[in-house]
């Protein structure tokens, strides 16, 4: 364990009021009409597609690119206006930005040196922040002594030793492959647990919001479309574009007057009758295309008679229901369908511009 007491501080909530970014040149808002409650201690997650306005959300509250519209809070001050150094928030970004010719302590004694802390104070954080990332051994060493994972480590420290109100992080992890990916999710989910410091996460990576996030908030062409608990998002989510970006599912028209039915892969049951299926519960005739053995699971790929394609879970060891060529009646309960509007109708919705209507 770190000492929470040498770092950790009390936590800090941050209030986004209806903020925009419309950047120099474009037609189109890279951020609009944004509010958002983090609550303190909240571990929050930005996640969308490349170019949905996670990063400008970011910048904005880090102080980089200035608002269009709206403001910023963080414990009822507005910061909207302020310099990023003045708005107390420790930054990570995917390439780590450490001072190459400086030792792995002197990059994280730096940012305590620059605001005067005391030196004895300065080396029981830096020893603290090097405990808490699991350095202790590497503090003589330069950057390019170190692994890429190491590097990010050292960022993390660095970001966090000065105890700033909030940690942003900008795809901290983009640049690592899938294993040591893996391994830094959980030493950020430890590290937020220790500090009990508000965390805000930018990722395009649903496994990865999943995994990390009390709460994640779907960008998406500059506006957050859903915000919640990841099972919540999951489970009902409450756009197309949700039901689409986080996981597999089955979309089916026809089941209540102008929505889709959302359903996920592990929902669906496979029959061989259609008398098999409960009454009550809908159904659809569908063709197994395929069937892909992922490890603990089948996933079983499905057409169904209009034309569209979705597909079934099966964790290993069960029985399958078919073949690939056979055909199935595919059906779930209702209670576990989602109802979404259509495409067409979130679209429009969407498409008024910063500063009209
Ligand atoms: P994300 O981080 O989700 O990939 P960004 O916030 O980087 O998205 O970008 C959102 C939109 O704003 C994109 O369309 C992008 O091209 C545009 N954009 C980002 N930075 C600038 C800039 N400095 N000038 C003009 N447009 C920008
Ligand atoms: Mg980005």
């Amino acid at each position: 364990m770190s000492q929470p007491s040498t770092l950790g501080q009390a936590s800090h909530g941050i209030r986004i009021s209806a903020v925009s970014k419309m950047y120099a040149g474009t037609s189109q808002p890279a951020v609009n009409d944004v509010s958002l409650d983090i609550a303190p201690g909240e571990f929050m997650t930005f996640l969308g597609p490349s170019g949905s306005g996670k990063t400008t959300m970011l910048s904005m509250i880090a102080g980089f690119v200035a608002l269009t519209a709206g403001r910023i809070e963080t414990d009822g001050r507005d910061i909207s206006r302020l310099k990023p150094h003045k708005r107390d928030l420790g930054v990570v970004f995917q390439h780590y930005a450490l001072f190459p010719h400086m030792t792995v302590a002197r990059n994280i004694a730096f940012p305590l040196q620059q605001r005067s802390v005391p030196k004895a104070e300065i080396a029981a954080r830096v020893r603290a922040a090097l405990e808490l990332v699991r350095l202790e051994q590497y503090a003589d060493r330069l950057p390019r002594q170190l692994s890429g994972g190491q590097q990010q480590r050292v960022a993390l420290a660095r970001a966090v030793v000065y105890q700033p109100r909030a940690l942003l992080l900008d795809e901290p992890l983009g640049a690592l492959d899938k294993k040591l990916r893996d391994q830094l999710q959980r030493e950020i989910a430890r590290m937020h647990r220790e500090l009990g410091m508000t965390f805000i996460f930018v990722t395009h990576d649903q496994e990865e919001a999943l995994t990390l996030s009390d709460r994640i908030a779907v960008f998406n062409e500059g506006r957050i479309e859903q915000v919640g608990p990841p099972a919540e998002l999951y489970e009902r989510p409450a756009t197309l574009f949700v039901a689409e970006f986080l996981g597999e599912s089955n979309v089916f028209a026809g089941v209540a007057d102008g929505q889709l039915a959302v359903v996920r892969p592990e929902r669906l049951e496979l029959s061989s009758r259609a008398d098999a299926v409960p009454a009550g519960h809908p159904q659809r005739p569908a063709l197994v295309t395929d069937i892909v053995y992922v490890g603990n699971h089948h996933r079983i790929g499905l057409r169904f008679a209009d034309g569209t394609s979705g597909c079934a879970m099966r964790v290993s060891g069960a029985p399958l229901p078919a073949a690939p060529g056979e055909s199935v009646i595919a059906s779930w309960t209702p209670a576990h369908h989602s109802l979404v509007a259509d495409s067409t109708t979130t679209r429009t919705e969407h498409q008024s511009p910063v500063g009209i209507g």
